[in-house]
């Protein structure tokens, strides 16, 4: 049972364009083994193609095949000759070291990019030999000089070989008629797990965002009302909002009270206003099972609370002994 089947004059028929009046008007071949189809256009199933004789022996992996193939090549002319785009969608990595100096932190982001196809890529082949590959089809640009292969995966994924010869290639998942109607989407996109890229786009751009950097850091930092806080920023926005001191944290990086404790110390050793229980004489941080939000047991007000506590604690007595013993980032 086929959706699809041929002519006589080897163009492609869909079912779905035939009624009981001009069903007669052809003759009808299978696109795999080229055996006679009769339509059958019947109230109770759907519509299709079946083999003339039964029981002919037919490869529905090959019918698939050349189906996707001969759907993305009229499709893609007659998309050309009505001027309508045929895109492509992806995703690429780019990095940008505007503020590398400066943070000695790069800024990095996806980027996503589309194009047409048909502006760049004019002409499609069937199977034209390029060097020792034989893609399905080819797209090739006005001069010839750039291509795309195109390729139809059913059961056979693009090889090792081609995708290592460098040249660019679109392969397109069919695993039913159904995933037909992607080719005719207009947009091949990354987000649908049927299309692969392969060699269109280097992996990493080497970029510059002038400035604008869009990545954003977990950042720890002391504002200018001498508070400890995390949030996150662009590297611009560090330079922009009035901070004392800051630490950007690394991608695995987590903001915990051992971050904080660092962080503190370090902002005491540079002489910095700064008043964090960590670095009280009154905690006894490490005597006590630590818990996230209040991992601070005062000896002093024998409670437990948040290290922020200190900001507006009237005992807090900062302890160099304390601060000299923890490492700083
Ligand atoms: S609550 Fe006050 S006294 Fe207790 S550790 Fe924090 S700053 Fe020190
Ligand atoms: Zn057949
Ligand atoms: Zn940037």
């Amino acid at each position: 049972m086929y959706k699809y089947a041929l002519t006589q004059n080897n163009e492609l028929m869909d079912i779905e364009n035939l009624s009981k009046i001009n069903k007669d008007n052809n003759e009808y071949k299978c696109i795999s083994c080229n055996e006679k189809l009769i339509p059958k256009l019947g109230d109770i199933n759907a519509h299709h193609f079946s083999h003339y004789i039964k029981n002919t022996v037919c490869s529905r992996e090959t019918y698939l095949h050349k189906l996707g193939k001969m759907v993305f090549h009229d499709y893609y002319i007659e998309c050309k000759n009505k001027n309508i785009e045929y895109n492509i969608e992806y995703e690429f990595s780019k990095e940008c070291k505007y503020y590398f100096k400066k943070y000695s932190k790069i800024c990095s982001y996806k980027e996503e990019q589309k194009f047409n196809l048909i502006e760049f890529f004019p002409n499609i082949a069937y199977q034209k030999k390029v060097d020792n590959f034989i893609p399905d089809l080819l797209l090739t640009d006005k001069n010839n000089k750039n291509q795309i292969f195109i390729e139809i995966f059913v059961t056979h994924r693009v090889t090792w070989e081609k995708i290592n010869s460098k040249n660019r290639i679109i392969e397109i998942n069919i695993k039913n008629e159904k995933d037909i109607e992607l080719i005719k989407q207009n947009t091949l996109s990354y987000r649908d797990n049927r299309i692969n890229f392969y060699n269109i786009q280097k992996n990493i751009v080497k970029s510059n965002c002038n400035g604008e950097c869009r990545k954003l850091f977990n950042l720890i930092y002391l504002n200018k009302d001498c508070e400890i806080k995390f949030d996150k920023f662009t590297l611009r926005e560090i330079g922009e909002n009035s901070i004392f001191e800051f630490y950007i944290l690394n991608e695995k990086e987590e903001y915990n009270n051992d971050l904080e404790k660092m962080f503190s110390a370090k902002c005491s050793k540079k002489n910095l206003p700064i008043k964090n229980c960590n670095l009280c004489r009154y905690n006894m941080l490490d005597k006590f099972e630590k818990n996230k939000n209040e991992p601070i047991y005062c000896k002093f007000l024998n409670f437990t609370c948040n290290s922020k506590e200190a900001e507006s604690c009237e005992s807090y007595v900062q302890d160099y002994k304390i601060i000299n013993r923890i490492e700083t980032i």
